[in-house]
C-alpha cells in the first residue's frame, strides 16, 4: 500500500475506533413500562368497534344503542369509566354537552352535541398545567350533510379517538403532578364545534390549555383540507384579500 493511501485512510480508521457517545438519555423505566402497555390489539379492536356504529355523523341517530353518534359516544364514555375503575377511580368521566344552533352551512337544526371527557387530576395543587389529548369521534361521507350513509371513519378520526382511549386506559391509574385530559370531541367535520367548545370552556375557567386548543384548531384546519375552517372575521378577510 502506498504511503499516500495510508494517510487518506488514517482519519477513517480513527473514526471507526472511537467509541460513539450516548446520543439519548437512558430510558426512564417508568415511561418504558407505560409505553409497553400500549396494545396494538386494543387499538385495532377499538377501531373496529367504532366502525361498527355504521356512521358517527354529528347529525346521526342518538337513540339507537348500536348505530350513530349517540351509541358511539356512549361506548367511549363507558370505556373511560372502565379504565377509571381499573385505575382506582381517580379519573373522572363526563359527557360535556352543548347545543349548536343551525349555522346555514353544515348544521341544519339545533343539535345537542357532547364531548366525551376524562380528567386525571394532578397531584400537585400548585401545578396548574393541563395536558390535553383529543381526537374527533364524528365521521362523515363526502356529502357532509348525509347523516345516514355508512361512514366508518376508521382513520379520520377513529384512529385518533382510539389513541386517546388507549392513553386514558394506560394512564388512568398513574399519578402526575399536572392534570391530564382525554377528550373525544364531536362536531369537528361540521365545523370544529367540539374543540371550539372545549377551548371556550377552558377560556371561561381560565385553564391554561386554552391557547393550546386554539392553536390545535388552527393546525387542524391548515393540515386537513377536508376540515371546514370557520370564516374569519370581516376585518381579517379584508386584510387577506387586500380590500
Ligand atoms: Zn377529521
Amino acid at each position: 500500500m502506498k504511503l499516500a493511501t495510508l494517510f487518506l485512510l488514517a482519519p477513517f480508521a480513527t473514526l471507526a475506533q472511537s467509541k460513539p457517545g450516548p446520543l439519548l438519555p437512558p430510558a426512564d423505566p417508568r415511561i418504558q413500562k407505560l409505553v409497553d402497555e400500549i396494545s396494538a390489539k386494543n387499538l385495532e379492536a377499538d377501531i373496529r368497534k367504532l366502525v361498527s356504529f355504521g356512521t358517527r355523523h354529528t347529525l346521526s341517530d342518538t337513540q339507537s344503542p348500536t348505530r350513530g353518534i349517540g351509541a358511539s359516544r356512549n361506548w367511549v364514555r363507558d370505556e373511560f369509566l372502565k379504565y377509571s375503575k381499573a385505575g382506582g377511580g381517580r379519573m373522572t368521566v363526563e359527557m360535556d354537552t352543548f347545543t349548536v344552533k343551525p349555522d346555514g352551512r353544515r348544521i341544519n337544526k339545533p343539535v345537542l352535541m357532547a364531548n366525551v371527557l376524562a380528567t386525571l387530576p394532578g397531584t400537585d395543587p400548585s401545578d396548574t398545567r393541563v395536558i390535553l389529548v383529543s381526537g374527533h369521534i364524528d365521521s362523515r361521507v363526502s356529502d357532509v350533510m348525509n347523516a345516514t350513509a355508512d361512514a366508518p371513519g376508521a382513520n379520520d378520526d377513529g384512529s385518533g379517538t382510539v389513541l386517546v382511549m388507549e392513553l386514558a386506559r394506560v394512564l388512568a391509574g398513574q399519578k402526575f403532578p399536572c392534570t391530564l385530559k382525554f377528550v373525544a370531541v364531536q362536531g369537528e367535520e361540521q365545523g370544529l364545534y367540539g374543540s371550539g367548545h372545549l377551548a371556550e370552556r377552558a377560556k371561561r375557567r381560565l385553564e391554561p390549555d386554552c391557547d393550546a386548543q386554539q392553536r390545535h384548531r388552527g393546525q387542524l384546519a391548515r393540515l386537513r383540507p377536508g376540515h371546514q375552517r370557520r370564516q374569519a372575521p370581516a376585518r381579517v378577510q379584508r386584510r387577506r384579500t387586500g380590500q
